[in-house]
């Protein structure tokens, strides 16, 4: 699939068993999309249940433990989300590092973990608007990405980045194109630098208040692979209008 704009929605922590009315009118939806890529984050409670209701789209954990089972309450492994029919989870994201304290090394942990239980990551990046308006966003989010990701043995396939300022999640604001180019070229980059060559399939999101009036700018910006979405990803109507953009 790598290739395909990706359009992922992390759901965070909504949805009862009723949401699931949402999930299976994106996956019948998915059909008229036969270009787009399109994955569904839920709550971890739900995801057995999703997976028995969709067909066309990929489910996938929103976090996962580094370690494969332990003593280690109230956490989910990458072990369990791919028995639960995960086909990808998702670390890194900024309200993990920020409200549970995940460094860098947390973060690549944990994608290494979900790599080896043969799921695929979206690995999550951004900066503060503080580092924004000191000048440091491009230098916090490549060193963010240096610092997490994760050893790979041959081609980075499996391995999608989001950059989702952090100042633009939930607030409906949006970095301007000519920034979210700049940072994409500038992620792209450090991906040379890091994996070589053959990291070009991997894809970059954007992530950060994307709804469907700005959906077709933002993806259209050169390096922008798809997007990673919160809030829009809630009712199918409105994630449908994202996917329909890509
Ligand atoms: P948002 O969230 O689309 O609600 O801004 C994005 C995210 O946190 O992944």
């Amino acid at each position: 699939m790598a290739g395909l704009p990706y359009i992922v929605g992390n759901w965070k922590m909504n949805g009862t068993r009723a949401m699931l009315n949402e999930a299976r009118a994106i996956d019948r939806a998915a059909a008229r999309f036969p270009k787009v890529q399109v994955g569904l984050a839920p709550p971890a409670t739900l995801l057995f249940r999703m997976r028995d209701a969709v067909e066309l789209i990929g489910v996938g954990g929103q976090d996962c433990h580094a370690s494969e089972n332990g003593a280690y309450t109230g956490n989910v492994s990458a072990l369990m989300l791919k028995d639960a029919g995960a086909d990808f989870t998702i670390v890194g994201h900024s309200e993990r590092r920020d409200y549970h304290r995940e460094s860098d090394a947390d973060v690549k942990a944990k994608a290494e973990a979900a790599l080896s239980a043969g799921l695929s990551v979206i690995l999550c990046i951004g900066e503060t608007e503080a580092q924004r308006d000191a000048g440091h966003a491009e230098a916090v989010v490549t060193a963010q990405l240096e610092g997490s990701c994760p050893r790979m043995d041959g081609a980075p396939d499996k391995l999608s980045i989001a950059y989702e300022p952090i100042w633009a999640i939930g607030t409906g604001r949006v970095p301007s194109v000519e920034d979210v180019a700049a940072m994409h070229k500038a992620i792209r980059t450090r991906l040379v630098a890091i994996y070589g060559e053959s990291c070009v399939d991997v894809r970059i999101l954007y992530g950060g208040s994307v709804k469907a009036e700005n959906a077709a700018e933002l993806l259209a910006v050169p390096d922008v692979d798809g997007a990673l979405v919160g809030g829009a990803s809630l009712t199918a109507e409105s994630f449908l209008s994202i996917v329909g953009a890509a």
